[in-house]
């Protein structure tokens, strides 16, 4: 099959088991946005996927996005550029003119970070703040204690347009628990996006209210095995 036709096949299975996983919850299909996550995929990917109806894509790095993304969004006036990756704050300004959706807003430097460009950019991306709810070190994220005040100090201290809450949780756990708790903490706040699961979870986070799932490999196949990228390094911070 072409690159075109095996995205679509990808893309129609995954639409499929998204609106039944939202039939066995009780919820409306339309309830659920299909991110489709390109990173390490080339263009002629993201065409086929665009070609098939895919509106949201995710990246993960600010440079690649940069280097994938700008002409796709002026040929495709409905593309959502979602970003999924840690953002360094020196990388900020370049993320808040390049995406629609900032999942991953998750400390107070950068939070102030985004304000500034947001009122200097005159464009304000949908934001998302990422829990770290595993509490792992390694992991990008707000601590899981600290998430409360933190979104607090986002919506009212910056003034910034927090729309909901994203997290990954621990490969090697049962990812209900923290699922549950994203979706109690969104609640806690008013917030109504929650973009949890990926490939191989998302129909447990629709289970539990995931209005974003978040699928690379179901859609474009497998990548290459290491991904600097999930991980945050120390200069991140
Ligand atoms: C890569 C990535 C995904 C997609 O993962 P798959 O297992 O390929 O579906 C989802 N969310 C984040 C934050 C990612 O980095």
């Amino acid at each position: 099959m072409s690159e075109r036709s095996t995205v679509a096949a990808a893309l129609a299975s995954v639409r499929s088991r998204i609106a039944l996983a939202c039939t066995r919850a009780g919820r409306d299909p339309s309830s659920v946005t299909l991110v489709a996550v390109s990173k390490t995929h080339g263009v002629p990917a993201i065409e086929a996927a665009l070609a098939a109806g895919q509106r949201h894509f995710g990246e993960n790095r600010v440079q690649e996005a940069q280097a994938k993304y700008p002409a796709l969004k002026a040929a495709h006036r409905g593309l959502r550029l979602h970003l999924i990756g840690p953002l360094q704050t020196n990388k900020a300004a370049a993320a808040v003119a390049l995406f629609d959706v900032i999942e991953t807003l998750d400390r107070p430097r950068l939070a102030e970070v985004i304000a500034r460009e947001i009122a200097r950019q005159k464009r304000a991306p949908d934001l998302l703040v990422q829990v770290n709810t595993g509490d792992e070190p390694q992991k990008a994220g707000i601590p899981r204690e600290e998430a409360d005040e933190f979104i607090h100090q986002c919506l009212d201290m910056w003034d910034l347009p927090v729309r909901g809450l994203m997290c990954i949780p621990p490969v090697d756990e049962d990812p209900a628990p923290h699922f549950a708790w994203l979706a109690a903490c969104a609640r806690r706040h008013g917030l109504g996006l929650l973009s949890m699961g990926m490939s191989a979870d998302f129909e447990t986070a629709i289970a539990h209210g995931a209005t974003h799932v978040r699928l690379g490999t179901a859609i474009f196949g497998a990548r290459p095995p290491v991904e600097a990228g999930q991980i945050r390094s120390p200069a991140a911070r």
